[in-house]
């Protein structure tokens, strides 16, 4: 059997971006010193790439799915199931799951703050616990703590649907009440909001937030619930492929993605999905991967998250952070490793969220045609030999570079 290289991806999250007037109309890949991914452009086919369709804004668990080769369309309802398998629940089919956040609310219910002070550590391990016994007839209630103020809520039982209205109502009002968006939801839209008047009544005087009051600290006496979704059948990677894979991401969304879709998740010390995460830790854990698998994800979230906060000093800054991890990986791989660079979406500063804007990819590796393309940019890689590809398409293209392909025909 022809056997071909092995594959490392690397998800720059949100790095691609717009021209803007702040940097002389340049995005930020443009502006940034990045020796290592120009080299990876010079030594591979570049092109420009609309994650799930031309226009479409992707969020970071469609945007996995598509670049996995995965239809958002088919097997994506909601955030809950992906955040579910990050912090590590395993739902079954017929679960419905919602991310949380824990809240501070007034007696009557008008949210004060939608993070109640970023609570997290220990009180909220425990108090998920406490969360965690409430009753409801018919629906099992199952209540784990994520990072911070978030936790994941899992609904388990009969007849439960994913089309139910969030309970958050993402700004500071009067808590919502969850309703059925299709007539079968009823069920689980009255679960949910008798598990959110449970959650008060069980939250507002225990202890812990007692002592956050004394402490001039916001309590977290309520748990609003938001992003329902059912956990999708999804067939695994190494059964739609052959190829054995491996995920290294600190945000539990995306752990949570490739999770479902039967990647190995591997935890790395360091890597904390956030600005101050460790590139190296995560580069030194993917190349060790590369070992035994055949297909290795990396995410690094830093430029995501200073696209969000609107910093474009800090997003510079952080490609150049990633320039050098970039550096550190195609110093250590097998020459017949395949690289590639992209972006899961664009997200530009000055939008402060997610665009529907193509991102760069570049694919480097020792059989693809160089196409001439000197600089790994949106508008550099617009310019290459892979042309205007889909998120789907990448794992055909890279999968006949692994010289894994099967024939169309005899
Ligand atoms: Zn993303
Ligand atoms: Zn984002």
């Amino acid at each position: 059997m022809r056997r071909g290289g092995k594959a490392l991806i690397l998800v720059m999250d949100g790095v691609g971006d717009r021209p803007t007037e702040a940097l002389e109309f340049r995005t930020p890949l443009q502006v940034a010193r990045k020796p290592n991914m120009n080299w990876c452009a010079r030594h591979g086919s570049n092109g420009i790439m609309d994650v799930i369709a031309p226009g479409v804004p992707p969020g970071s668990d469609t945007s996995h799915l598509a670049i996995l080769g995965y239809d958002p369309s088919e097997v994506y309802t909601g955030r809950g199931p992906f955040e579910a398998v990050g912090v590590g629940l395993t739902g079954k089919n017929g679960d419905v799951a919602f991310r949380c956040n824990f809240a501070t609310v007034d007696d009557e219910w008008n949210i004060l703050d939608r993070r109640a002070g970023r609570i997290g550590g220990p009180e909220t391990v425990e108090l998920s616990n406490v969360l965690g016994k409430i009753r409801i007839k018919g629906v099992k209630i199952i209540v784990k703590e994520a990072t911070e103020h978030r936790a994941v809520l899992l609904l388990r039982g009969k007849e439960l649907s994913p089309f139910v209205s969030d309970v958050d109502p993402h700004l500071l009002a009067r808590v919502a009440k969850s309703t059925p968006l299709v007539p079968k939801a009823k069920k689980t839209a009255k679960a949910v909001n008798d598990f959110v008047r449970e959650s008060y009544l069980v939250l507002k005087n225990h202890p812990i937030n007692q002592k956050r009051v004394d402490q001039g600290k916001p309590p977290a006496n309520i748990l609003l619930p938001r992003g329902a979704g059912s956990f999708p059948r999804i067939q695994s990677i190494k059964d739609k492929y052959g190829v054995e894979s491996a995920c290294v991401a600190g945000v539990s969304l995306v752990k949570g993605v490739c999770g479902l879709c039967g990647m190995e998740v591997v935890e790395v010390t360091g890597a904390t999905g956030g600005l101050d995460t460790d590139m190296n830790a995560k580069a030194n854990a993917a190349l060790k991967l590369l070992d035994s698998k055949d297909l290795v994800l990396v995410n690094v979230k830093a430029a995501d998250i200073a696209s969000h906060d609107g910093n474009h000093e800090k997003k510079v800054e952080v490609i150049e952070r990633l320039d050098r991890m970039v550096g550190l990986i195609r110093g250590s791989v097998s020459p017949d490793t395949i690289i590639v660079l992209l972006a899961d979406h664009c997200t530009p500063v000055q939008l402060g969220d997610h665009s529907g804007d193509p991102v760069p990819v570049s694919i480097c590796s020792n059989n693809t045609s160089k196409d001439g393309v000197e600089a790994f940019d949106e508008v550099s890689a617009s310019l290459g030999g892979l042309g205007r590809i889909r998120g789907k398409d990448l794992m055909p293209i890279l999968l006949d570079k692994m010289n894994m392909s099967k024939k169309f025909g005899s």
